[in-house]
């Protein structure tokens, strides 16, 4: 509670009605559109910076590539995943399970020191919406001002026009990024084998596109910071992430009441710096009032900040009414960023990473996957030898071909055939599955009981690149 140092009142015992109701939508449950004032300043320079950066490697992605091969690959289709380079298969899920939970726990980390600094600085719907569909929109349709009266205005030729232009370049930019993210999902190449045939020939990728496309379309034109303010599960979870010491866009609420017009040739009285000229509310994109104090629809765009240290330079008061801070900060004077919380959420996550490490540099580059064939206990072989029927399913994770042998590392006296093939030497193409029928044969001599522990061994230029534990079985003895 912030209290006036003389009177002892509360200066911001403000009403958390506003916490009832969503700001873009009214009493009926009708949608408020949003008219934000073009943002400017130094906060909006430097995103806008990062976002080009973003952008740039967004877009240049799916054409990097390392060995021929895509640098990232997210194909759940064929679950097939290239990371930075590296395939990783089905077999590897535990890893990129791991990955997954680091990531998560990364983002919470984050989120708790950091508050939503992702969503206003790195969030892809955030940078598309502000940093390119709104600025084509100011360009088009001027700024918010402008913008009410086109919406208010019959449909005339200049109101045909700028709508017309505005839908073409918003699908165009729409169909960019649907390509974009099915080169990440299926790969650059089949993307332009899907786009450079007719689309009954690839319906599947066609109709994924124009599937993508519309989705695009239709969050950029209209659903825009609903998707921020309804449906991302990362918005809705702020209020567990966020705590009194978190940094994110506040309100110097101290400094700021009791607020009150400027009036020419009158003395303040007892005001705040803040002089209630709604400015900050006029430029933010999701509708809200900061002063009210931390919302789950602040996306931290800084555009707040810009448009009050605009006022206080004006106004001849120091800038950072609104900043980047914690609300213990604002009440004590000093932001305090490590806490027992943020320790805790460290060690989790030093633990995952070097889980993460481990299993990485342990990983082998072919794997495989071993299974008796079923109904099959053993064979009688000639000169008192007993065989087993193998199911082997190999996994090549490099982008190389390769040629590997088998052998069994407990017993001497072992012979490993292929039903298919009359040699020895496997031949597994590179990236992919190959699958076999493998006679393991040794003496009976050498069998100890019905069911004989056995290490498979995948052999590559002499070097061991897998083992599997499997089962062989023979007569009693
Ligand atoms: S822009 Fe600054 S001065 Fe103006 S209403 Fe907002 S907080 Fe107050
Ligand atoms: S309150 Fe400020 S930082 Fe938050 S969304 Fe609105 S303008 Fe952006």
């Amino acid at each position: 509670m912030a209290e006036n140092a003389t009177t002892g009142e509360d200066l911001y015992s403000y009403d958390e009605a506003f916490r009832d109701t969503i700001g873009t939508v009214d009493e009926k449950g009708n949608r408020i559109w949003v008219y934000p004032k073009k943002p400017f300043g130094r906060f909006h320079n430097y995103r806008a910076i990062v976002a080009v950066v973003l952008l740039i490697l967004l877009f240049a992605g799916p054409f990097i590539k390392v060995n021929g091969h895509p640098f990232l690959l997210f194909n759940v289709f064929e679950r097939k995943f290239i990371l930075f380079g590296t395939a990783f298969w089905p077999q590897d899920f535990h890893i990129l399970a791991l990955i997954m939970i680091s990531f998560v726990v990364f983002i919470v980390l984050f989120t708790v020191v950091y508050g939503r600094v992702w969503c206003g600085w790195a969030c892809p719907q955030t940078i598309f919406m502000e940093m390119v569909f709104r600025k084509i929109e100011y360009w088009i349709d001027g700024d918010a001002i402008k913008q009410k009266k086109l919406k208010a205005a019959p449909w005339n030729a200049t109101k045909i026009w700028k709508r017309s232009l505005k839908f073409v370049l918003f699908l165009a930019i729409s169909l960019l990024i649907s390509h974009t993210v099915m080169a990440y999902l299926v790969g650059l190449d089949q993307v332009v084998e899907i786009v450079s045939q007719p689309p009954t020939e690839r319906l599947a990728g066609f109709i994924g596109l124009m599937a993508f496309t519309g989705i695009f379309f239709f969050v950029f034109w209209w659903f825009r910071e609903q998707a921020c303010v309804a449906v991302c599960p990362y918005g809705r979870l702020q209020g567990v992430f966020l705590g009194n010491h978190s940094i994110s866009v506040i309100y110097d609420w101290i400094r700021g009441e009791p607020r009150g017009k400027l009036k020419k040739n009158e003395p303040q009285a007892d005001n705040g710096d803040c002089i209630d000229c709604k400015m900050c509310v006029h430029v933010c994109p999701t509708g809200i009032d900061i002063r009210n104090g931390t919302q789950l629809e602040c996306v931290n765009c800084t555009a707040c900040i810009d448009a009050c240290d605009d006022i206080m330079d004006k106004v001849g008061k120091p800038r950072g009414l609104i900043r980047y801070g914690s609300i213990d900060g604002v009440k004590e004077g000093r932001d305090k960023i490590f806490t027992t919380r943020v320790a805790g959420y460290s060690v989790v996550l030093a633990l995952l990473l070097s889980v993460i490490a481990f299993m990485l540099t342990t990983r082998s580059d072919i794997e495989a996957t071993v299974l008796r064939v079923p109904g099959q206990l053993y064979q009688k072989q000639e000169n008192n030898r007993i065989s087993n029927l193998y199911d082997i399913k190999f996994v090549n994770k490099t982008f190389e071909d390769v040629e590997i042998t088998l052998n069994v590392e407990d017993y001497k006296d072992v012979t490993i055939k292929q039903v298919s093939k009359q040699d020895d030497i496997i031949e597994i193409p590179a990236n992919s599955v190959l699958e076999g029928v493998f006679f393991i044969e040794m003496s009976r001599d050498d069998i100890q009981s019905m069911n004989n522990k056995i290490t498979l061994q995948l052999i590559k230029e002499g070097e061991v690149m897998d083992e599997v534990r499997t089962s062989f079985f023979g007569p009693a003895k």
